[in-house]
């Protein structure tokens, strides 16, 4: 498609804030509408876990700034997408119509709980966010279950407020995506730190309603004053029902954002490319994406991939920054610094694939990292 008149981007987070900046970067002049659930408007996410739990001056930090794009926003969910009508419904009874469909809808946390079944926290958006602070007020103890980034920046949240916090999992902690020499190193820092970490033999399920604890599948039950799941996340597919749009991984997308409908495209989260045929909910990957779809919506050649493979976390006031394919295993070929002491540049040489290198309590950025790995690729 050519020069659309109206360009409908349906969630305002990062990726599709990033899609509205980029459509008027290329030059688009005609309407864009911004839809978004969430009554907070558009916002950063990963600081959420990372400064939020512990502070509340953060709260007023996280907004993303629409000044100067002129956008309508119309703040409610999308409910339909009438794809041959080329038409938006959402809960509040708009109907937007559009030239071209960016969905950037996201995902939501995944739950254990029951139908039914109270108390369980998650982190995913700012509600959330504030929920969990004010348990954490009045807490002693914490259960979080799940031991990937989100579960262990959620446990030095717990730390960090002198609150005993477990950690459960079926692995070891982030030993899925970071490998056994990060998960180690990760590991003895924070039970030196007073985390505990129980090994699971099967997934657990939530005890008590209101929740009080958690049961092992060995008949084994934890209690504490609060449980959080940090269990990954679904994409925000269930409006879309009936389109043909969504699968159980989300919306496929090709290497320019397209899904398989005209005109149609999507970013972030909610998508996946259908050539790897998995999700990559990272931040960096929703801004490539983001760019990749307004190009396209917009008719024209995308410049830039529709991924990033650059990732960054904090746990216990420690940065990792990872850049480079994941998962990474064994243990890393080069290593500049001391890990033990918790500073290093650690790098992965990979067979026909470039080196993952990784910034380990180091405060470097993601500009000189991106230099780097280009020095060593050459
Ligand atoms: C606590 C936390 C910490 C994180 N930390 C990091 C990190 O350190 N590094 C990193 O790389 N990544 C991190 N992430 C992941 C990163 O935040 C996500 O990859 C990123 O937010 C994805 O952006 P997105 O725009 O695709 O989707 P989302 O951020 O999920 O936003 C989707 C938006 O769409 C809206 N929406 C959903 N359904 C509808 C509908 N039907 N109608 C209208 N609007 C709708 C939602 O309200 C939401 O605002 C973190 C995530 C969380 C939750």
């Amino acid at each position: 498609m050519s020069h659309p008149g109206a360009v409908v981007i349906v969630g305002d987070s990062i990726a599709g804030v990033t899609a509205a900046r980029e459509l008027r970067a290329l030059g688009h002049d005609g309407r864009i509408t911004l839809v978004g659930a969430d009554r907070h408007g558009a916002y950063s996410r990963p600081p959420l876990s990372k400064s939020v739990l512990k502070d509340d001056s953060a709260d007023s930090t996280l907004s993303y700034r629409l000044d100067g794009l002129d956008v309508e926003e119309v703040r409610s969910s999308a409910t339909n997408a009438d794809l041959d009508q080329k038409r938006i419904a959402t809960a509040d009874g708009h109907l937007v119509d559009y030239d071209a469909l960016i969905i950037a809808t996201g995902a939501d946390a995944r739950r254990l709980a029951e139908p039914g079944q109270r108390g369980e926290f998650v982190l995913r958006t700012l509600d959330d966010a504030l929920a969990l602070r004010t348990r954490l007020d009045t807490a002693d103890s914490a259960i979080v279950v799940g031991a990937g980034f989100l579960g262990m920046e959620v446990a030095s949240a717990c730390v960090a407020r002198n609150i005993a916090v477990t950690v459960v999992d079926v692995d070891r902690p982030l030993e899925r995506i970071l490998g056994p020499y990060l998960s180690t190193l990760v590991t003895d820092r924070a039970e030196r730190s007073g985390i505990r970490f129980i090994r699971t033999p099967g997934h657990v399920s939530l005890s008590g309603n209101p929740v009080r604890g958690i049961a092992l599948p060995d008949g084994t039950e934890l209690s504490a004053d609060l449980v959080v799941s940090c269990i990954g996340e679904t994409p925000n597919t269930a409006w879309l029902q009936g389109t043909g749009l969504a699968d159980h991984l989300g919306i496929g997308i090709d290497d320019t954002c397209a899904t398989a409908f005209p005109d149609v495209y999507a970013a972030g989260d909610v998508a996946y490319l259908r050539k790897a045929a998995n999700r990559s909910a990272f931040w960096s990957n929703a801004v490539a994406q983001g760019r990749v779809a307004a190009a396209s919506a917009l008719g024209h050649t995308p410049t830039s991939a529709p991924s990033d493979d650059y990732f960054w976390t904090e746990i216990l006031g420690t940065s990792i920054k990872v850049l480079g394919s994941l998962p990474l295993r064994g243990a890393p070929s080069h290593i500049d610094g001391d890990p033990a002491a918790g500073s290093a540049l650690l790098i992965w040489n990979r067979v026909s694939e470039s080196p993952t290198l990784v910034a380990y309590g180091i405060r470097k950025p993601v500009t000189r990292l991106r230099t780097m790995a280009a020095s060593l690729t050459l």
